[in-house]
């Protein structure tokens, strides 16, 4: 589907309304495409009712009735000059109504992400960014040679894998290691070094999940990265072991093995075959920032473990989460899905699981498509679903799977951030991605339930979401300063009820996740323990992520307290500051009994016979800590589990 020429025009008023240019240097954004690209990533999610939506909008929003709708008045957006069409877009941002604010945050988004990409040199130099670094001519070649689908396909094997991410991509090389036939359905692409080019266009086009963007109700963004590898080749390689206080959590909740030898030695095992290592900690300014801050408090702060291998920790790893260009980065397609490919399992990209199949009580296969529409039907002794936490239950659901906890206890981490504006440079686009954190709030509540401190890369497109709009021009100013911006990232540990998914009639997944009043409470105690650390380390002005002004600036305007009682008087409601997810796990949890979980303790699904769960949806609980290496952890035990039954 495509938008009209009329659609791509509001799009246009739009755009140039959060992003009108200095009317000097500074171009506004449809000068540079960046309408057309928030149509062309719009035009990706397959959903629908969410296309639908946004041409409903788009086919209104100029009209005399919307006018009066959003204004009282009943006149034309383009008919009014910048200042009132800034008023129009800061009435849905201060709106008393969630729904407002939450077409607010996705128009923001949508305007301002593209436009941080398509910007060029004009509009980087004016916050000291160089740009994305180019493709490297002397990449090696790739190692992997995917397969691809062109006609209608029939295939056999041992174990059919759905997604090649961090857990499809260690179920995989486990299996095939093991003498296993297998068969790896990945909807996205591959891309390795020779394609990588720090670029955020490439990366936001191609490596990452097109839908869905974020939580129903727009209080949360979902970030996911998609293509052969899934979000191990743009994540930030921070590799943490899970916790012992969640492996008795897990265990408690049925699967024991989480606090016995057997989740030892897995974790073990991937630490191992990902070269886990404290070595590549040299800090990034942000993060020699954060240990400045942190040490003054007296809080503990320690070196990252990092799946890297000659990582350079400079200007390459801040460009990292559009894949390494170095190599470094050991993703599962450095590691397990190349043990797979060497062992031969057969490994296809462009293609997607839309149901799993099943015979005389079993799973017997999966009915797949390829992107050009050929029908591929591959036929299993088993099948792993590995899809991440929003597509695996949205498979197990159109598969018609009928157990009510699939799809339940959604955990987000929900994530956002501290600004501190720092006299010295920060350059958060350069540096090794995450070098250091803080572990001295996770733990609020008495049960292991708190906040953890990271820093984060951040290229100018994904840093624009966590600065908030206040008119055109004073974004533009307020981007400007991203250069000397300590972002001090607050992730949240969540806890119960945790969110939703469900497919929608045409079997998309819609996600829903609301913030419970406990958890609301830890995020601001985490934005006041990041000011802290910002305060300490010399931040002359510090701020949240809300849309609404929410700052103080230490010594001069405003204090710790006032800070406290502002975020406190503004909430933390859905779309009142910016939050994003970029862990996303338990829609398809792990435990003992099918009345409280969705898969047994060998990550079978009660449901059907044969087939398995192998990704971040099993987590009984959320992680707490980055989840990558729990991931591989429980798909390594599955996968040795399920060889032991297979061969
Ligand atoms: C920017 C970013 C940074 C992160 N940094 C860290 C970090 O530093 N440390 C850490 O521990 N974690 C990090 N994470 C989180 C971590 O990468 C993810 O939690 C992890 O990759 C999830 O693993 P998964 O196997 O559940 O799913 P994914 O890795 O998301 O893999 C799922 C794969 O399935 C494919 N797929 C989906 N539907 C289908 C279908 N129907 N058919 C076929 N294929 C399908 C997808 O395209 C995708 O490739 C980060 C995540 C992001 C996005």
């Amino acid at each position: 589907m495509t938008f009209t020429p009329a659609q791509l025009e509001t799009m246009r008023l739009i755009a140039d309304t959060f992003a009108p240019g200095d009317g000097k240097d500074v171009p506004p954004a449809s000068a540079v495409g960046a309408p057309e690209l928030a149509l062309e990533l719009a035009a990706k999610n397959p959903r629908e009712a969410d296309r639908k939506v946004l041409q409903l909008l788009l086919d209104k929003w100029d009209t005399k009735a919307l006018g009066f709708a959003l204004t009282g008045k009943p006149r034309r957006f383009s008919t009014l000059g910048q200042r009132e069409r800034e008023d129009v877009l800061l009435s849905l941002s201060d709106s008393r109504i969630g729904a407002k604010r939450a077409l607010f945050q996705a128009l923001k988004g949508a305007a301002l992400g593209p436009y941080y990409i398509t910007g060029g040199a004009p509009v980087w130099k004016a916050m000291g960014y160089s740009g994305p670094l180019g493709v490297r001519t002397d990449a090696p070649p790739r190692p992997i040679t995917p397969l691809t689908v062109n006609a209608e396909t029939t295939l056999e094997c041992d174990v059919v894998v759905v997604g090649s991410g961090a857990g499809g991509g260690t179920v995989a090389g486990v299996l095939a290691k093991a003498g296993l036939d297998v068969v790896v359905l990945e909807t996205g692409e591959y891309h390795d070094e020779s394609d990588f080019a720090g670029d955020e266009h490439m990366g936001f086009t191609r490596l990452y999940a097109a839908a869905p963007q974020a939580t129903a109700e727009g209080q949360i963004m979902l970030v996911a990265g998609s293509g052969l590898g899934g979000g191990t080749v743009v994540n930030y390689t921070t590799s943490f072991r899970t916790p012992d206080h969640v492996r008795a959590e897990w265990a408690a909740l049925g699967a024991r093995q989480f606090a016995e030898q057997e989740y030892t030695d897995a974790l073990d095992a991937v630490c191992a075959r990902l070269g886990v290592n404290t070595d590549h900690d040299l800090t990034a300014p942000r993060d020699a920032i954060l240990e400045r801050g942190a040490k003054a408090l007296g809080w503990n702060v320690a070196a990252m473990p990092r799946n890297v291998q000659g990582c350079d920790m400079g200007i390459e790893c801040g460009r990292c989460g559009m894949g390494c260009r170095l190599g470094a980065k050991q993703s599962v397609t450095k590691t397990w899905l190349q043990d797979a490919y060497d062992e031969g399992a057969r490994i296809y990209t462009g293609v997607r699981a839309m149901t799993v199949t099943q015979s005389n009580g079993r799973a017997d296969g999966v009915a797949a498509v390829s992107a050009d529409g050929h029908r591929v039907t591959v036929k299993a002794r088993a099948v792993v679903a590995a899809a991440g936490a929003i597509q695996t239950p949205a498979l197990l659901q159109r598969s018609g799977l009928g157990n009510a906890n699939i799809g339940r206890y959604l955990r987000l981490h929900p994530a956002t951030a501290i600004w501190g504006l720092m006299e010295e440079r920060v350059d958060p686009w350069v540096g090794a991605m995450q070098s250091r954190y803080v572990n001295a709030l996770t733990d609020l509540d008495g049960h292991g339930y708190g906040i953890l401190y990271e820093t984060a890369p951040l290229t100018p497109a994904f840093g624009s979401g966590f600065v908030n709009w206040r008119g055109g021009l004073d974004h533009l100013r307020r981007m400007g300063e991203l250069g000397h911006m300590l972002g001090v990232a607050v992730i949240l540990r969540d806890r119960d009820p945790g969110g939703t998914v469900k497919v929608d009639k045409t079997g998309e997944p819609v996600v829903r996740y609301k913030l419970s009043a406990r958890d609301s409470d830890h995020l601001i105690q985490g934005f006041v323990g990041a000011a802290k650390i910002a305060e300490a380390a010399g931040a002359k002005r510090i701020q949240t992520t809300h849309h609404r002004d929410v700052s103080y600036e230490p010594g001069k305007r405003g204090s710790l307290e006032t800070f406290e009682a502002d975020i406190r008087r503004e909430t933390v409601k859905p779309a009142k500051l910016a939050l994003a997810a970029l862990h996303i796990m338990g829609s398809v949890r792990m435990g003992g009994a099918a009345t409280t979980s969705a898969v047994d303790p060998d990550g079978q699904t009660w449901d059907l016979e044969g087939l398995y769960v192998a990704d971040a949806s099993c987590f009984p609980t959320s992680s707490g800590v980055n989840p990558m290496i729990s991931i591989e952890s429980i798909a390594y035990m599955t996968a040795k589990r399920l060889a032991a039954r297979l061969t």
